[in-house]
């Protein structure tokens, strides 16, 4: 058993990928394919649900071939998705009765505005610890049942399945066989209940969905199902299933109350594991399950920056300052300090614990001894600075500190924003060996439920730490910093307008 393979299938937002771990937790090969993306009018955003599949099963095949092995050396399969984006299909046929809605999606947001108004928010948030919001799955399956022909009709008879990306991949592996979800994937479609831990009867009838079209809700590391043999030559047990974030937090041994994990892609994804509670937010960040592991249930908060590595794009796409991404870190550090600059990349408004969808980016500070580096400089801080607000919101939802901030993602690379992210938090910034901590998740998750791994406590003995990053900087310089970030947020803020 030690000697074969987890194979994890990373299902993302852009493109799949398949990895294959061995029993040391290290990659041993791995393929990529990117998707095509629908923009049907402004602000839809669907995928070919075909495509998904037959994207993911391809990078699957690859790997199994660069590491010449037979399938049976595949111990078992690991699912992480995107989350929230919605799948109907017939299951009779097994085919889509409509393209996929994405998460970004925003044709709902009306019906969503309308929900709010006739007062649904408390119920829903105190059931599903989620604001009322497109992003999540219910009311893109509302809008499916509401206008594909014949569609609400084939549901009331039963004929029509939901998933999110996870169940479709699991539909169609085990050839039909099986129409299942994981706890954390349940959790964002806002028709989950995060107490009774159960598809919850009310939010269904809220938003007119028959509970016949919903899956059946599994732990996240148990048997699934198995492949049917139509693609992969041996029964392999699916064993290990859970959404992105949820994966990613689970990769990077997050496993203790107080534990926080930083994704820093085109976003920020923060998510704090807050033990057996499902902790209420008073700063609108989500609450959510992390995973349902050993019978026990974990809970998450959530929140998440827009703008994250994104304004390193900007820079290097938008007006050209730079020319990767990469040398922001030397840029960065041939100047002292911004010089006074603050760069409040607000390019879509604010989010947690802001809040403000108007707000629009901000440089200030300018003077004539500003410089390119300057600039540089304090776009890196930006997405410190911005981490930090989350982190620190979190902090007090949940009524304690963090002892230390994990991180993957493509700016984690960055060694002057770890250093920087480390002296703004007066703690240990810790990047992983694996930086792939979302298709690790899922791989440790798999691999948990067939005793490839013992038990966690074995996994969490050879998770390994590349760099760790400590605060060198005095807490008093810290909180100058801070307060003129904070005063710059502020000037940004369109709500209540600023205030100096
Ligand atoms: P996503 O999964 O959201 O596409 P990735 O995790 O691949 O994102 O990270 C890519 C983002 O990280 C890009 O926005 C890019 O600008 C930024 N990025 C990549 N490398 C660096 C770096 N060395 N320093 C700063 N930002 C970086």
């Amino acid at each position: 058993m030690k000697k074969k393979y987890i194979l994890a299938l990373d299902q993302g937002t852009t493109s799949s990928r398949a990895v294959l771990y061995d029993h040391a937790g290290k990659i041993r090969a791995m393929a990529q394919k990117e998707f095509r993306q629908f923009f049907p009018r402004p602000g839809w955003v669907e995928q070919d649900p075909m495509e998904i599949y037959s994207s993911q099963i391809s990078v699957a095949a690859e790997v199994i071939a660069q590491m010449e092995i037979h399938d049976n050396m595949i111990a078992a399969i690991g699912i992480t998705n995107q989350r929230e984006t919605t799948i109907v299909w017939n299951r009779n046929t097994g085919k889509p009765v409509y393209n996929a809605i994405v998460w970004q999606d925003r044709r709902t947001a009306d019906y969503c505005d309308q929900l709010k108004k006739e007062g649904f928010q408390k119920t829903i948030t105190d059931k599903t610890g989620l604001e009322i919001d497109a992003y999540f799955s219910a009311t893109k399956i509302k809008w499916i049942l509401d206008n594909v022909a014949g569609a609400r009709r084939a549901a009331k008879n039963g004929e029509l399945a939901f998933g999110t990306v996870d169940s479709w991949l699991m539909w169609n592996l085990s050839n039909g066989k099986a129409h299942l979800t994981d706890i954390s994937n349940a959790s964002r479609t806002m028709l989950f209940n995060i107490q009774t831990l159960q598809w919850d009867n009310e939010l269904l009838r809220i938003f007119d969905i028959p509970a016949s079209m919903l899956p059946e809700i599994k732990p996240n590391s148990t048997f699934f199902t198995d492949t049917s043999g139509l693609i992969f030559s041996s029964k392999i047990p699916i064993s290990g299933v859970a959404g992105d974030q949820q994966a990613a937090m689970f990769g990077q041994m997050c496993i203790h109350q107080g534990m926080v994990k930083n994704t820093y892609g085109t976003g920020c994804f923060i998510m704090m594991n807050t033990g057996n509670k499902a902790v209420r937010s008073k700063n609108r960040l989500l609450t959510t399950v992390a995973w349902q592991l050993n019978g026990g249930t974990t809970y998450a908060l959530e929140g998440s920056v827009f703008v994250g590595g994104a304004v390193v794009q900007w820079l290097r796409d938008g007006i050209k300052l730079i020319k990767s991404a990469p040398e922001t870190e030397k840029i960065a550090l041939s100047v002292e300090n911004s010089g006074g600059i603050i760069f409040v990349p607000a390019f879509t408004g604010l989010g947690a614990p802001h809040w403000d969808q108007q707000a629009r980016g901000m440089i200030y500070g300018i003077t004539r001894g500003t410089t390119r580096g300057h600039i540089v400089r304090a776009a890196l801080e930006a997405i410190a600075y911005q981490s930090y607000d989350v982190i620190k919101a979190m902090e007090q939802d949940a009524g304690f500190f963090i002892e230390n901030l994990r991180v993957d993602g493509g700016a984690a690379a960055n060694n002057f924003l770890m250093q920087f992210q480390a002296d703004l938090l007066q703690t240990k910034v810790q990047r992983p060996l694996v930086l792939e901590s979302t298709s690790l998740g899922a791989a440790y998750f798999a691999g948990l439920a067939v005793g490839f791994w013992e038990n966690v406590e074995e996994i969490e003995n050879q998770w390994q730490v590349e760099k760790t990053f400590t605060a060198k900087r005095k807490p008093e310089e810290i909180n100058k910093d801070m307060a003129a970030w904070h005063e710059t947020v502020a000037r940004t803020l369109q709500k209540q307008g600023y205030q100096l």
